[in-house]
């Protein structure tokens, strides 16, 4: 039965007597290991062996003779994979087993035992839903050695989804986006400004993916709009209507009128015709709020736009007249300090609330909601503690008829010191910043 290890290979004595020695110490070792050694297969061939529980395997001799802590030098572990993982498999069949009585599955044992080699039995099981499986005291746990919640794998992958599908509701709510398309898998849905995007619920990856966030599109957007508000607080104004990338320059102005391409990555230096070390120091506010509109030659709508921008804001409207916005339905001038952006940012929150998105960048808006504009900036001008205003400003109706017709060229010219009374003791410090 056992055969000569040197027949096996055409060698040189002095080698064949190391060889010899090896598998001596092989066969010590399965004595150790108390195995009955049933076909022996040289050195490195896979040798057949039982061991003292009645396990049948193949090992190496090789792999017993050498190694940190080969079994024959020190036998204090059982070399069986079955014998050592012995404690393990019945652990695992006991949670399987409690598993399934919870969830109702019912167990019937073959006699087969799965792929692991550790000795788990596969058993035939079937769910209170009908779904038939194979499992073995391995699949009670998850990759990360917990239990896992539920034992039927068709049961798992539809709850899962369903976790999934539940998730994509959940952020279809929090970011008012549509379900475009559904899939058993996934979900098409298009976001609030109308970018399309593909949830999957079938991958850990993908469930993780679901998130108020998704929208690359729009991170975009917001990106543009920090970009926007860092330049205002240089006093400076984009123009560049989306954006391009931070180590590119996009067009924009500064306060005294400078046109230039501001990198968003330098941003510091500021308008690079001004005097240096003015951007460190105060920088004149934007104190003007206007509203414009018109055909967009841009995006060829009909559209609204506004916005601030400092002195008496001509060049800016000019500009927009330039881009097809001829018509100014409101340009409030001499904003005290930080007021022009604030109305900005209150106006552009509402819109945003009210569901307006934006024909392009961040604040240009469709037509329509030019009655949405003026309202909001008369609610921001009511709201102001220590600020009140003449009713032209307050009541939107007047102001929108004092624009007449769309596309007429009249202007509503308010300046604050006509427009806006302060009642506050403020009024001479508001004063001196005002120009
Ligand atoms: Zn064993
Ligand atoms: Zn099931
Ligand atoms: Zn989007
Ligand atoms: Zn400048």
């Amino acid at each position: 039965m056992t055969d000569n290890p040197s027949k096996f290979w055409d060698m040189v004595p002095e080698a064949a007597v190391h060889i010899d020695a090896l598998m001596d110490l092989f066969r010590q070792a399965c004595q150790r290991q108390g195995w009955t050694l049933c076909a022996e297969r040289g050195l490195i061939g896979w040798a057949e062996v039982r061991c003292g529980v009645g396990h049948e395997f193949s090992v190496r001799a090789w792999d017993l003779v050498s190694g940190s802590r080969p079994p024959s030098i020190s036998p204090s572990e059982p070399w069986c994979t079955k014998c050592r993982k012995a404690d393990w498999v019945a652990e695992c069949l006991a949670i399987l087993e409690s598993a399934a009585e919870a969830q109702g599955v019912e167990l019937t044992a073959t006699d087969e035992q799965d792929e692991s080699g550790e000795g788990h039995v596969v058993f035939a099981a079937t769910c209170p839903k009908g779904h038939r499986s194979q499992l073995s005291g391995r699949d009670a746990r998850s990759w990360r050695g917990e239990p896992v919640d539920i034992l039927c794998p068709d049961c798992r992958v539809a709850a899962r989804a369903a976790e999934g599908f539940a998730k994509i509701e959940q952020v279809l709510r929090e970011t008012r986006s549509t379900v475009v398309k559904r899939y058993r898998n996934a979900a098409e849905v298009r976001c609030r400004r109308g970018h399309l995007h593909t949830f999957y619920v079938d991958s850990p990856d993908g469930r993780d993916a679901i998130r108020s966030d998704f929208c690359g599109d729009c991170g975009r957007l917001a990106q543009f709009q920090e970009f926007l508000e860092q330049a205002k607080d240089l006093g400076i104004t984009v123009l560049e209507s989306q954006w391009i990338a931070k180590s590119r320059a996009h067009r924009a102005v500064c306060f005294a009128g400078h046109e230039f391409g501001l990198i968003p990555n330098k941003m510091k230096r500021g308008c690079p015709e001004c005097p240096r070390g003015m951007y460190g120091g105060a920088v004149p506010p934007h104190d003007v709020y206007y509203v414009v509109s018109g055909l967009d030659v841009t995006t060829g709508k009909e559209t609204v736009k506004p916005g601030i921008s400092s002195g008496k804001g001509y060049n800016r409207l000019r500009q927009h007249a330039e881009d097809g916005l001829k018509a100014q339905h409101l340009r409030i001038q001499g904003l005290p300090l930080g007021m022009a952006r604030a109305l900005e940012t209150f106006v552009l929150a509402g819109l945003d609330r009210k569901g307006w998105v934006s024909t392009r960048g961040v604040e240009y808006f469709p037509a329509a909601a030019l009655t949405d504009v003026i309202d909001l900036v008369g609610e921001w001008f009511t709201a102001q503690a220590g600020l009140s205003t003449r009713p032209i400003v307050v009541d939107a109706g007047d102001i929108l008829e004092a624009a007449g017709t769309p596309g007429s060229p009249d202007v509503v010219d308010l300046d604050v010191d006509t427009a806006v009374v302060f009642d506050s003791d403020d009024l001479r410090a508001v004063a001196a910043l005002t120009r």
